[in-house]
């Protein structure tokens, strides 16, 4: 992004957790406690490390989302607005705890995790249409992920429709309900595995589990009338597009990954912000894919996450 930079605003809707992390020898059976030497704690959710990513790129950054009125929401807050993010349209309820992901990681990285919505799942509708009328005149573009109820994630993309503000839905997990949002065109930005999800809500493909990627994306692509952008983690990213041909964008060269958590959200938050900002959806695309392969190279989601300087500097 450019000198402009703070021109280019963003709303973001989605989940908020604390991550706890502990690394041990190996993950733990059904009734049985390892134990590891320490406990590490990451700002987390989808939505929130988007809101980061974009914020760190030099987008002016809202975030939609709902914590629990306890330290740890607060402290969460507290995380976002040091990252420069605007939490005004954050829901603080009493009664639910703040998102919590339990994460234990083995030697070769692999990973066991189970997550506490707690007020994720509370964040209402109503909320979400509010934060996204405020945004109205404001912002360039709405990015939503969906660790967040059904209702509240098509309130969102309803809204924004209705107000002619460009939305991108990263379909993270796939609801059933999704299936209701293709027809108000939002972008969607699936991995692989969500990509399939996606595809079987509107074609029954089990009888054909070998369907490529991009023709599965531009049969999605052909129902939003908007592009589809399918994460293919080291492979890098594929834009189809309803009227023209798939694009495929390499990953950036990285000397060494180390943890590939929050290179999705890296690649959504910079994504929807250079939209937001008024890029193409294939300079858009580059610029998240350089920011997501760059945040590869440090531990946990938001660490790695690059500044537009460094952005530029990769592309
Ligand atoms: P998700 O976290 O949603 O599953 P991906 O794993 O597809 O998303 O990663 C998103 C983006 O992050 C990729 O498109 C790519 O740009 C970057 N990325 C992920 N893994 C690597 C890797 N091993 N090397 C380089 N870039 C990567």
């Amino acid at each position: 992004m450019t000198s402009h930079d703070r021109a280019i605003r963003l709303l973001v809707v989605g989940a908020v957790n604390v991550d706890l992390v502990v690394e041990t020898d190996r993950l733990p059976g059904p009734g049985e406690t390892v134990v590891g030497p320490t406990v590490t704690r990451h700002g987390g959710g989808k939505g929130a490390n988007a809101a980061v990513a974009a914020a760190r790129a030099g987008a002016e950054v809202r975030y939609c989302g709902a914590v629990g009125s306890d330290d740890t929401g607060a402290q969460a807050l507290a995380e976002l607005r040091d990252s420069g993010v605007d939490v005004t349209d954050v829901a603080v309820l009493d009664g639910v705890a703040t998102g919590m992901a339990l994460i234990v990681v083995d030697p070769q990285g692999e990973n066991q995790i189970a997550v506490g919505a707690g007020a994720n799942a509370a964040l209402d509708a109503e909320s979400v249409h509010a934060a996204v009328e405020r945004a109205a005149g404001w912002a360039g573009c709405v990015l939503v992920s969906t660790e967040i109820p059904a209702a509240a994630v098509a309130a969102a993309v309803t809204t924004a429709a209705a107000r002619g503000i460009r939305c991108v839905v990263n379909p993270a997990p796939v609801l059933p309900s999704t299936v209701d949002l293709l027809t108000s065109g939002p972008v969607f930005t699936p991995n692989a595995s969500e990509l399939r999800d996606l595809h079987r809500l509107i074609i029954d493909d089990r009888d054909a589990p070998d369907v490529p990627a991009a023709e599965r994306a531009t049969a999605v692509a052909s129902r939003t009338g908007a592009p589809v952008l399918v994460t293919l983690g080291a492979q890098g990213v594929l834009i189809a597009d309803p009227v023209s041909e798939v694009v495929a964008l390499p990953a950036g060269q990285v000397a060494r990954v180390v943890d590939t958590t929050g290179a999705g959200d890296t690649f959504n938050g910079v994504f929807a912000a250079a939209l937001a900002g008024g890029s193409t959806v294939v300079d858009a695309a580059r610029r998240g894919v350089a920011a997501a392969s760059l945040s590869v190279a440090s531990v946990g989601a938001r660490t790695g996450m690059p500044s537009g300087e460094e952005i530029r500097g990769a592309l």
